[in-house]
C-alpha cells in the first residue's frame, strides 16, 4: 500500500518535472574533437537519469552474484533453526499429551539442530520428570545451571528448586531460590517462595527484608504484610531475649506493637519484657489499655507476672481488680479475678464472679474453663468431690475454650508462636474456638478427676 503511494509520487514529480522542462525550450550544446553535438536540453537531463537507473540496477544484479554462496548458508542455517525449533514445538506437544519417548526423541532432534540455545536441555529435563526419572532430570536441570546465559540458567534453578520444595529440602531450596532470585529480582513468584522459605527457615531478617520487596511488588497484599511483619519482630523478639539481649528484645516488641496495636502477642510481650527491665508500672499501663477492648488470657497471665517478687495473693486480688474494672462485665475479666481470688482462697467472691460467666455475662455463653474453676472451687473449699464431678460432667458437654488454632491444620498450639508448631505455616494461629468436635471429653477435666477422690 505504502509502496503503491510512493510509486505514484514518483511518477507525479516526474511528469510535473517533464512538463516544466517542455515549457522551457533550450538545447545544449557539446563540442569535442571537431564534433559538435547538440541536443535538447529535455532529452539529456531524461538520459542522464536513465544511465543512472541502469547502472544501480545492474550494480545490485553484480552484487547479488558475488554475495550468492554466503546468503545461501545463512537459509540453509535458517532452515535448520527452523526445524530445531519445529522439534522444539513437537517436544512440547508430546510433554502435553503425556508421551515422554516423543519428548525425549524430540529433544536429541533439537539439540543437534540448535546448537546455540539450551531449550533443548530444558525439553529433555521436561521429559525425564515425565518418565518419572529423576536423577535425569536432575542431571539436565544442573546443566542448564552451568550455561553462560543467564536465562537458561534461571531456567535451570527452578528446575532444581521446584525438586528441592518437593523433597522438602527447604535449605536446599533457598540457596537455589536466592540465585536465581540475584538473577531476576523483581520475579513475583520467586519473591513469595524466597519469603515462605526464610520464614519456615526462621531466617527472620531476611524474610523482614523480602517482605518489604514483596509489598512493593504487590506479591503480598499491604493488609496482609502489617500482622506477618509484626509477627517476624516478635519471634526476633523472642529470640534476642534468649540471647540475652532485653534492649533489642523489647525495641523489636515495640516494632511489632506499631506495626499491629491490637496484636495479642505483641502487647503481651512487650507488656512481660517491661516487667523483666523493672519497668513492671509500663507493663501494666500497656495490658491495661489494650484490656479495655480486648481482653485475653494472655494479657491476663502477663499482668499476674507484673507484681513484686513473692507477692501476697490479697495483694495479687486487688492488682487485678483494677485490671477487672477497666471491663467489668466480659467473662474474660471475671475468670481472671475469679483465679486470682481462688487462690487467695477469696471463696465468696470467686463463687459470685464464676457463676457470673456461668450465666453467660454479656451475652456469650460459658465454657469449659468456668466449670473446670467452679469444680476446683468445690473441691478447695468444700471437699465436695460429688459437686466437683456434676461441675465437669457440664464442662464436658460445654462448648470448647478459645485457643490458638492453626487455621492450616487445625492445631492447637498452648502459645502463640508464628510458626505453627505442627504443619509449619506461617502467621496462620488464630484465637478461636477449635473446629475438633465440642463434645468429647477433655482430657484435662479426666486428668483432674483421681486427683479430687
Ligand atoms: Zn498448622
Amino acid at each position: 500500500m505504502r509502496a503503491t503511494l510512493l510509486l505514484l509520487l514518483y511518477l507525479a514529480i516526474l511528469v510535473a518535472f517533464a512538463v516544466w522542462l517542455t515549457d522551457r525550450p533550450g538545447t545544449v550544446e557539446i563540442v569535442w574533437q571537431g564534433y559538435v553535438i547538440e541536443f535538447e536540453f529535455g532529452i539529456l537531463v531524461l538520459g542522464v537519469g536513465l544511465l543512472m537507473a541502469v547502472s544501480a540496477v545492474s550494480y545490485r544484479l553484480w552484487r547479488a552474484l558475488v554475495h550468492a554462496p554466503a546468503g545461501f548458508r545463512k537459509n540453509r542455517s535458517v532452515s535448520r533453526r527452523e526445524r530445531g525449533y519445529q522439534a522444539l514445538t513437537g517436544g512440547m506437544v508430546a510433554i502435553a499429551a503425556g508421551d515422554a519417548e516423543a519428548a525425549k526423541r524430540a529433544a536429541r532432534k533439537a539439540d543437534t539442530l540448535l546448537e546455540d540455545t539450551a531449550l533443548p536441555l530444558l525439553l529433555s529435563a521436561q521429559a525425564a520428570q515425565l518418565s518419572g526419572n529423576d536423577t535425569e532430570a536432575h542431571r539436565h536441570f544442573e546443566a542448564m545451571t552451568e550455561r553462560p546465559d543467564p536465562f537458561t540458567e534461571f531456567l535451570g534453578l527452578r528446575g532444581l528448586l521446584t525438586e528441592a520444595m518437593r523433597a522438602e529440602d527447604w535449605l536446599g531450596a533457598h540457596t537455589l531460590a536466592s540465585r536465581a532470585r540475584a538473577l531476576r529480582p523483581e520475579t513475583p513468584w520467586l519473591i513469595r517462595t524466597c519469603f515462605e522459605l526464610e520464614v519456615r527457615l526462621r531466617k527472620w531478617v531476611e524474610a523482614q527484608t523480602t517482605l518489604a520487596q514483596a509489598v512493593r511488588t504487590d506479591v503480598i497484599p499491604k493488609t496482609d504484610a502489617g500482622y506477618y511483619g509484626a509477627a517476624i519482630r516478635v519471634e526476633r523478639s523472642r529470640e534476642a531475649e534468649a540471647a540475652g539481649d532485653l534492649a533489642v528484645a523489647i525495641e523489636l516488641a515495640r516494632e511489632a506493637l506499631k506495626l499491629q496495636p491490637s496484636m495479642i502477642p505483641a502487647v503481651a510481650r512487650e507488656a512481660a519484657l517491661f516487667g523483666r527491665d523493672g519497668k513492671a508500672r509500663q507493663g501494666a499501663k500497656l495490658v491495661e489499655r489494650a484490656w479495655a477492648t480486648n481482653p485475653h488470657s494472655d494479657l491476663a497471665a502477663v499482668y499476674r507476672g507484673l507484681g513484686p517478687e513473692e507477692e501476697d495473693p490479697i495483694a495479687l486480688v486487688k492488682r487485678m481488680e483494677k485490671l477487672h474494672k477497666l471491663n467489668p462485665d466480659h467473662p474474660e475479666s471475671l475468670l481472671a479475678l475469679a483465679e486470682v481470688e481462688l487462690e487467695a482462697q477469696l471463696w465468696g467472691a470467686a463463687r459470685s464472679h464464676l457463676m457470673r460467666v456461668e450465666a453467660g455475662s454479656e451475652g456469650r455463653p460459658a465454657t469449659r474453663r468456668v466449670y473446670h474453676l467452679l469444680a476446683r472451687l468445690e473441691a478447695a473449699e468444700n471437699d465436695d468431690s460429688g459437686a466437683a464431678r456434676d461441675w465437669l460432667q457440664r464442662a464436658a458437654s460445654a462448648p470448647e475454650d478459645p485457643a490458638w488454632v492453626c487455621d492450616v491444620c487445625g492445631t492447637v498450639s498452648p502459645m502463640w508462636t508464628a510458626l505453627c508448631d505442627n504443619c509449619g505455616s506461617f502467621a496462620t494461629l488464630r484465637w478461636r474456638t477449635p473446629s475438633r468436635a465440642a463434645h468429647l471429653p477433655n482430657p484435662a477435666a479426666q486428668a483432674l478427676l483421681p486427683e479430687m477422690a
